[in-house]
């Protein structure tokens, strides 16, 4: 099918929110403050994170970027060689975060349902190495998570959450951050909510904690305490390998803005919007939505299963129409770094051919997700 590549993105697949309280925020903490670095804004925002979670503050670490808050927590539980159990099919920051700190990840299937990880699977693949388990809430759907830490208590095993997806989504009705072993959230720009860039680790292992915190500052020892009362460190010593990831204040500064329109604005919208692709093409011969549970989830993306081959036809015809599409993820074992031997996984591999994200944002209207769903059920009837 031939199309044509002028027509700039009408709808598009996802988008930044930020305004004119974001955009004040900023300014005051460069006009009136000046200190641009990590001090009294990512202090608060790690209290309010905290709060917005029920949990004490010292469980929360701000970092630069959800990839950072995951590199740290893999390095705070593993050593060199150490395997970690995680679906394929995510985003190339969860397999980068693990190599990052040394560690291998071990590629596992998921269910196709829910593309959460095949345990089943991943038991297969134990050996005396692993040491940690990734279970990655896609499309923001932390389903069989009480599965996953049943399945860690049995091996041993620490619990990675890549809730990068799952700021503001609760599972059997507490909130993802606020139970669980250790929980990295990202703010990158187009997440639930935005620092600009950067993410957050959360966790109730004191020691765990206290190694992250100080990893993200070079490994200088009890750096942070020190910036948070405006103080540095001159005398200090470093006992492992850290690095700069720390939160900067202006990044703080805007996340704290979008932390609170969380409840009231973007949360609703998206999930009203979610609801609509689902009321709209739930029926439609040769699609199939994921099982989640929309309200408790907060969807980041709004992938659907096209079957039939249909796929990408499909994105081109959205495409022509100037409505920008994605396909998340390419499984990680299909690439050359992390492709050990030939390895097939058939599930992720038939679903890396059938998924295809619609666009979902607080900035669409229900208009545009009409407009993109008559557009879907157009080709599914035609084609
Ligand atoms: C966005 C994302 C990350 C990484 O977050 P950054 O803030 O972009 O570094 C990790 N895992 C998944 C599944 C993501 O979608």
């Amino acid at each position: 099918m031939a199309i044509q590549k002028t027509i700039d993105p009408v709808i598009r697949l996802s988008q930044s929110i930020v305004g004119q309280r974001e955009s004040d925020a900023l300014i005051k903490v460069i006009l009136d403050d000046g200190y641009l670095g990590m001090g009294e804004q990512v202090n608060n925002f790690e209290r309010e994170i905290a709060c917005y979670l029920g949990v004490p503050k010292e469980w929360v670490i701000c970092v630069n970027s959800g990839t950072a808050a995951l590199h740290l927590a893999v390095q705070a539980v593993t050593k060199a060689d150490d395997e970690v159990l995680v679906q394929s099919l995510t985003f190339v920051s969860s397999f980068q975060a693990i190599s990052a700190a040394r560690a291998k990840p071990v590629p596992c299937e998921v269910h196709p349902e829910t593309i959460t990880i095949n345990l089943r699977d991943a038991e297969n693949r134990i050996t005396k190495k692993t040491r940690a388990i990734m279970p990655v809430h896609y499309a923001s759907n932390p389903d069989n998570l009480d599965k996953v830490y049943e399945f860690a208590r049995k091996y041993k095993l620490r619990v990675i959450e890549d809730a990068a997806h799952a700021f503001g989504c609760t599972f059997k009705k507490k909130k993802i951050g606020s139970f669980g072993d250790i929980i990295c959230f990202s703010f990158d720009g187009i997440k639930n909510i935005t620092s600009g860039e950067g993410g957050a680790v959360v966790t109730k292992n004191e020691e765990t904690a206290q190694r992250i915190r100080d990893s993200r500052l070079l490994g200088i020892e009890k750096d942070t305490e020190k910036r948070f009362i405006g103080e540095r460190s001159w005398d200090f010593n470093v006992v492992e390998q850290g690095y700069r990831y720390h939160m900067s204040n202006l990044f703080a500064a805007v996340g704290r803005v979008q932390l609170s329109r969380l409840n009231n604005e973007f949360a609703p919208k998206r999930i009203e919007l979610a609801k609509l692709y689902r009321k709209q093409l739930e029926n439609v011969v040769g699609l199939q939505f994921l099982n989640t549970n929309l309200g408790p989830v907060v969807p980041h993306i709004q992938p659907v299963r096209v079957l039939e081959g249909k796929r990408n036809n499909l994105r081109l015809t959205l495409e022509s129409q100037g409505i920008q599409t994605g396909i998340h993820y390419k499984p990680n074992h299909l690439l050359t770094f992390y492709n050990t031997g030939g390895m097939q996984l058939p599930v992720s591999e038939r679903l890396y051919e059938e998924l295809l994200s619609l666009p979902l944002h607080p900035g669409l209207s229900s208009i545009d997700v009409k407009k993109v769903c008559q557009v879907v059920i157009k080709f599914m009837k035609s084609s």
